[in-house]
């Protein structure tokens, strides 16, 4: 005879590791460095999940945090994206909150983490673009140390968890954000063309732009930014030039974008230059 009880026991998960402070991760990570880490499980879920054991950052409330002071805002690896953009209307930059909105529909935005999107193991999101233009860094840590690395430049070792992405909170006066085509999946035909500038009473005071092609090539212009900061607005052709001609150098500008990708790069920026002053 069988029947019901009217109680359900969760099924067993004995891979599954949630544990409820950091240090308990960074330890269980220590004895199994390759553990695949679980966020919001968007991606995860998308891809599905193979593996049979897996750690969970669900319970930890060290990295669902967003700690801010006058001059940053650190945020926990684990805050959910829609949250983010609820607690931080009143003083993340515009450009980044422009760029959550489009961080996929609300269900995805539910549940995708900061650290997730910028730890995507097989592409870049527009979201990491435009951190690197916010100056953003970003904390890993593991049993016993701790570094601080640029976004460009994160290279998570196993047993690493990215716990903190910090933003300094500077003044823009300036900041656009262009997507052309759908960010994801990250093979799909795509461009973001952004940059944020800070413009003063002596003229340019800031200036950071790139690009982000088909989820694979990040553009960033950093020399042609650096010469035009100081120069008086509205800037010249020869100015603008300046910019221009850094993207057309560029070997992913040449080899991996068609000539309606190249006319709409050009043009966008140079609409952004123009609208400075
Ligand atoms: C239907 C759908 C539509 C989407 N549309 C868009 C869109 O329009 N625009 C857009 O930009 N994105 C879009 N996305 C992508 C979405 O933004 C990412 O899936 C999401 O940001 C990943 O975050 P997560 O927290 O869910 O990561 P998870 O799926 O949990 O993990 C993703 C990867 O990051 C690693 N990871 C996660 N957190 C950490 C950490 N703290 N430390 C170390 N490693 C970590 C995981 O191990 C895994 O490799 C879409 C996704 C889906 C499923």
């Amino acid at each position: 005879m069988s029947g019901r009880t009217g109680r359900t026991t969760p099924p067993a998960l004995p891979g599954v590791h949630v544990p409820t402070s950091l240090s308990e991760a960074l330890q269980i990570l220590r004895r199994e460095p390759n553990l695949p880490i679980w966020a919001g499980a968007t991606w995860w879920m998308d891809k599905g999940l193979s593996a049979s054991s897996l750690l969970s950052l669900q319970a930890l409330p060290e990295l669902k945090r967003v700690v801010r002071s006058d001059l940053r805002v650190d945020i926990g690896a684990a805050v959910p994206v829609a949250r983010l953009r609820e607690a931080g209307h009143r003083y993340l930059p515009e450009l980044l909150m422009t760029t959550l909105d489009r961080q996929g529909p609300p269900p995805v935005r539910n549940m995708a983490t900061l650290g997730g999107a910028i730890s995507l193991p097989e592409g870049i999101l527009p979201v990491s673009l435009v951190l690197q233009l916010l100056d953003a860094r970003v904390e890993l840590r593991r049993a016993g140390s701790s570094r601080w690395s640029a976004i460009n430049a994160m290279h998570r070792i196993p047993g690493e968890i990215l716990t903190r992405i910090r933003i300094p909170l500077k003044h823009r006066t300036h900041w656009m954000l262009h997507q052309f085509g759908n960010a994801y999946p990250l093979t799909s035909p795509s461009m973001t063309v952004a940059a944020t500038a800070r413009v003063d009473k002596n003229g340019l005071a800031g200036l950071h732009c790139g690009l982000l092609i088909r989820g694979t090539h990040l553009i960033r212009l950093r020399e042609a930014e650096a010469e035009l900061v100081g120069r008086q607005l509205p800037l010249t052709e020869r100015d603008q030039r300046i910019l221009l001609s850094a993207l057309r150098e560029q070997a992913s500008y040449i080899r991996e974008m068609d000539d309606l990708g190249r006319w709409r790069a050009i043009s966008t920026l140079k609409q952004f230059l123009r609208r400075l002053g």
